[in-house]
C-alpha cells in the first residue's frame, strides 16, 4: 500500500506509539485523583501541554484538551456566541472552511445568528477588501482556517485576525493541517489542533485559547479543563499528542525540505496534463489537489486499490457530492470530478510517491482511451 492520504489521517510516528505504551498500560490511574500514580498522571499530562503550548508558539493562553478539532470548533463558536454581548451576534467565515465549521455556522444561523460567508477567489484565498466590508462592530467571531485540508492553500490569518481585532471581534484558527508546518497569527483568539494530523493519536484534540477570550464552559461536571470542559482525560492521548508535537518542532526544517522536494517529484512524475488546484504561491507543499481533462477521480481510486488518496476531504468522499471547496474556487461539476487529492509527507519516499503518480498518470490515460 502507497499511502497518500496524509490530510484525513498521518501515520503515528514511532517516537508516539512509544511514548504513550506506559499509559496505555500499568500507568492506568486516574489523573486526577490525588495518589501517587494519580499526580504522576497528572504530570505528564501537564507536561504535554506545556510542550503543545511552547509549540504553538502563541503568548498568554492556556491550552484545553478536546476530544477532537471538530469538538474544538464547535465549542469556540458556540461558546464565544453564547458570551457575546447582544448587538455582537454576526460570524464571519469562508466558504471553503472545514463542515466542522460551516455546520456549526449553520446551526447558529438557525438559533437567529447572523452568518456570512465570505466567498474565496479562484485561487482559494479570500479577497481582503470583501472580508473588510464584512468584519465589523456587529461581529462576535471570525473563523478562518491557515490551510486548507482539501487543496492546501494558505489563508492571509494575520490580516484577518487584525481586521477582526479592528473591529473588536475574536478570530479563531483552524490550524488542523497547519500545526508543526506553519507558523501561526500572534493574533489569532482562539486556535483548533488535532493530534492525528500531526503524527499523533486520534481521538485527542486541543483548542488554544488566549487569555480573556475562553468561550463559555463546554461540558459540566468534575471541573476538568480550567473548569471548561469536564471529564477524565486520557493520559496515554496527552502524552501521545505531546510527543508528536515535540517531534513536528523539533524536525519541522527536515519534514518542509522533504515535503518540498516530493511537491516537486509528484508534479514531474505526473506531467504537463494535471492542473493545480488552488494558488501555486500560498500553499502547503504536502498537498497537491491535482485535476485532468477527462479523468474520474472515483474511478482511479477504485482502480488503484494499492494506492491511498482521495476526492477531498474524507468526508466529503463518502457523499458522492462535489466538494464544496472546489465549487468555492469556480471548478464546476466535470472539472471537480477529474480532480484528485494527493498528501504526502514525513514518512513518504520519493520512490513510492514517484511509482504512484506515475501510475495514477498511466490509469488516467487510460479512462481518456476508453472514453475515446
Ligand atoms: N479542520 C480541518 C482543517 C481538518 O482537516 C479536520 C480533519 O479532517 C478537522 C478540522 C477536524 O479534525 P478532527 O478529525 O480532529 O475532528
Amino acid at each position: 500500500m502507497i499511502y497518500l492520504d496524509y490530510q484525513a489521517t498521518t501515520p503515528p510516528a514511532p517516537e508516539v506509539v512509544h511514548a504513550m505504551a506506559p499509559w496505555a498500560g500499568e500507568r492506568f490511574a486516574n489523573p486526577h485523583s490525588p495518589s501517587k500514580w494519580g499526580r504522576e498522571a497528572d504530570a505528564a499530562i501537564e507536561h504535554a501541554r506545556d510542550t503543545i503550548e511552547r509549540e504553538l508558539g502563541l503568548e498568554r493562553g492556556r491550552v484545553a484538551f478536546t476530544g477532537t478539532a471538530t469538538e474544538a470548533i464547535n465549542w469556540a463558536l458556540k461558546g464565544t456566541i453564547e458570551k457575546a454581548p447582544q448587538e455582537r451576534n454576526r460570524i464571519v467565515t469562508l466558504a471553503t472552511e472545514h463542515a466542522a465549521t460551516l455546520d456549526t455556522c449553520e446551526w447558529l444561523a438557525s438559533r437567529g445568528y447572523e452568518v456570512v460567508i465570505l466567498p474565496v477567489q479562484s485561487d482559494g484565498l479570500v479577497d481582503l477588501d470583501i472580508a473588510r466590508e464584512a468584519i465589523d462592530e456587529r461581529t462576535a467571531i471570525v473563523a478562518v482556517m491557515l490551510v486548507n485540508n482539501e487543496i492546501g492553500v494558505i489563508q492571509p490569518v494575520s490580516k484577518i485576525a487584525r481586521m477582526a481585532k479592528e473591529a473588536g471581534a475574536l478570530t479563531l484558527c483552524d490550524a488542523v493541517q497547519a500545526f508543526g508546518r506553519v507558523a501561526i497569527s500572534e493574533d489569532v483568539d482562539l486556535v483548533a489542533l488535532s493530534a492525528h494530523k500531526i503524527h499523533g493519536p486520534k481521538g485527542i484534540g486541543a483548542l488554544w485559547m488566549r487569555k480573556g477570550a475562553e468561550p463559555a464552559e463546554l461540558i459540566h461536571g468534575g471541573g476538568q479543563e480550567l473548569g471548561l470542559r469536564s471529564g477524565t482525560l486520557s493520559p496515554a492521548l496527552c502524552v501521545g499528542f505531546g510527543a508528536a508535537a515535540k517531534l513536528a518542532g523539533e524536525r519541522a526544517t527536515r519534514d518542509q525540505d522533504h515535503v518540498g522536494k516530493l511537491a516537486i517529484a509528484a508534479r514531474d512524475a505526473l506531467g504537463p496534463e494535471w492542473t493545480v488546484n488552488g494558488s501555486l504561491d500560498c500553499r502547503y507543499d504536502g498537498n497537491l489537489n491535482i485535476r485532468r481533462d477527462g479523468a474520474d477521480g472515483a474511478r482511479l481510486i477504485a482502480d488503484l486499490r494499492d494506492i491511498a488518496f482521495s476526492l477531498g476531504s474524507a468526508c466529503a468522499s463518502g457523499s458522492g457530492r462535489p466538494s464544496h471547496v472546489l465549487r468555492a474556487i469556480g471548478l464546476d461539476n466535470r472539472e471537480a470530478r477529474s480532480s484528485i487529492r494527493l498528501g504526502f509527507g514525513r514518512y513518504t519516499t520519493k520512490k513510492e510517491l514517484v511509482e504512484a503518480c506515475r501510475r495514477i498518470a498511466e490509469a488516467a490515460r487510460r479512462q481518456e482511451n476508453v472514453e475515446a
